[in-house]
């Protein structure tokens, strides 16, 4: 006889706007980390659905942890602009109120770090984020 599947809770990502499978249990307060970003996420609710909300943190911590959680979800290192470009995202969340791209000029959700086609493997195609 088959093992009964586990539930799996599909969390929906306010930064990457794209919902996840998360395989293990979750409760309000626990914070768990978005497979396709690597954001953050604190759990706010579990019924009637799992609802999450980004995790409250200071910019600076938010998008350090984010960019290490996705590298290391992807297997990614940083090259030698890691601090510029990190800096640079923490300058536009100051000036344009979210993490986006340095290297571009569009303030759209597509371009929230990591900005689409990085989330769409262009990283692996190229060798390295724009
Ligand atoms: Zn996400």
């Amino acid at each position: 006889m088959k093992g009964r599947l586990r539930v799996k809770n599909k969390i929906y990502c306010e930064v990457c706007r794209t919902a996840f499978l998360h395989r293990d249990e979750v409760s309000p307060g626990q914070v768990v980390v978005c497979t396709v970003c690597g954001a953050e996420l604190e759990i706010t609710a579990i019924e009637p659905e799992v609802k999450a909300s980004r995790l409250e943190q200071d910019p600076e911590t938010e998008i350090y942890r984010r960019a290490e959680s996705y590298a290391r979800l992807r297997g990614y290192t940083f090259n030698e602009d890691k601090e510029l470009v990190l800096e640079g995202l923490v300058e536009k969340h100051r000036m344009f109120g979210d993490f986006y791209c340095p290297c571009k000029f569009d303030h759209i959700p597509e371009n929230i770090c990591p900005c689409l086609e990085t989330r769409m493997n262009e990283v692996r195609k190229m060798g390295r984020c724009y």
